[in-house]
């Protein structure tokens, strides 16, 4: 077995930890430390209790206080609006809640998504997964082997991504054991991870992180999840340049949200800011219809408009492919820009 377990790592504090205990859950105290009035907010609260607000202090303090329209705090508190019932928005849009092997998602071919941990730091509204089963898809040590002998059995299989939830809110040792067997299997060339903990939490990417990352023998890329170019923080630069020093590729995946990011500017903006920090531009997604999350929907054509506007405007390599995700096809569905029906 690979040796990749820094023997420092069950000592290392895990600061991030305490930090993210630290959260905010209740409604009303974010609104305080925001200086908003919770007036304001009285018809939108009784939605955390459809999926509860989650909201690390980092990602809070990059919010503009007074601003009730910030695009961060949009993307985290609770609206009325998740209460509609819209047609077309389901609970399970990529009818993943079927799944055989608990934690183990095998849709494309040459890669797999294990579930590492069901939970985030930062609880988003729109996300597909707000009505996720965790509980029965938050894998077993037992589940765990047998996921890695499905991955193993199957020679086409050569990228394994950790995804969730989040699989950064896993500790660092029992991610550096799963991803030591994960290196042992020999068609896997390539680990994945797929977080938004750097972003929301920094300190997330801490010496335990790194160092048992630096050791892996497989190339590594991690995709994050940035939406505004304002959650991009001095903290997220200096943990992207330490991922990067230890030769992980760094990518980011959007989601394009009304009010939040719908504009030709605020794309750009984005992917401009994304370069600066060392990011490249991976997805532009258009939201799975996840019922309570309606409001957040920007159409079609108003995407495709606002991609072909970014063309102009950025190098082609600052330009995310923007895609779809439609369940039962064999990889993300990519937008036909000039295609004008829709
Ligand atoms: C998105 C996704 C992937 C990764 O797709 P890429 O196009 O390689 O980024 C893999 N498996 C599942 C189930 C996914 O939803
Ligand atoms: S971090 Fe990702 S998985 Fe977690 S709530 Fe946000 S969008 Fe969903």
């Amino acid at each position: 077995m690979a040796q990749i377990i820094p023997k420092n790592l069950v000592s290392v504090e895990s600061n991030w930890q305490k930090e993210l205990a630290t959260a905010f859950t209740d409604p009303e105290s974010l609104l305080h430390y925001l200086k908003l009035d919770p007036r304001q907010f009285s018809e939108d609260v009784a939605a955390r209790k459809l999926f509860p607000m989650r909201v690390p202090r980092h990602f809070a303090s990059l919010m503009h206080q007074q601003d009730r329209h910030d695009p961060l705090l949009l993307q985290v508190f609770p609206r009325a609006a998740e209460f509609d019932k819209v047609a077309g928005f389901t609970h399970d849009p990529l009818s993943e809640q079927h799944n055989t092997t608990p934690g183990l998602l095998h849709k494309y071919r040459s890669r797999v998504l294990l579930i590492v941990r069901g939970g985030c730091a930062v609880n988003c509204r729109y996300c597909f997964r707000r009505h996720f089963p965790y509980a029965d898809n938050s894998p077993s040590r037992a589940q765990w082997d047998d996921a890695l002998t499905k991955i193993a059995a199957d020679e086409t299989i050569n990228e394994v991504i950790l995804s969730g939830g989040d699989p950064l809110m896993a500790k660092d040792l029992a991610l550096a054991d799963l991803a030591s067997k994960i290196a042992d299997i020999a068609s896997v060339k390539r680990l994945r991870i797929h977080t938004r903990l750097p972003v929301v939490l920094p300190h997330r990417v801490d010496t335990g992180l790194l160092s048992w990352l630096e050791a892996l023998p497989l190339q590594r890329v991690m995709v994050l999840h940035i939406n505004h170019v304002h959650e991009i923080s001095p903290a997220l630069v200096n943990a992207v340049s330490a991922l990067k020093k230890i030769g992980v590729t760094v990518l980011n995946q959007a989601v394009l949200l009304r009010g939040i990011n719908d504009s030709v500017d605020t794309q750009v903006a984005l992917s401009e800011g994304l370069f600066d920090a060392g990011i490249l531009p991976y997805y532009l997604h258009l939201l799975d219809k996840v019922a309570g999350a309606a409001h957040f929907e920007v159409s079609t054509g108003e995407a495709k408009r606002i991609v072909r506007e970014m063309l102009l405007q950025l190098p082609g390599f600052l330009v995310p492919k923007l895609v779809r995700e439609v369940a039962g096809e064999g990889s993300k569905s990519p937008i036909d820009l000039h295609c004008t029906a829709d």
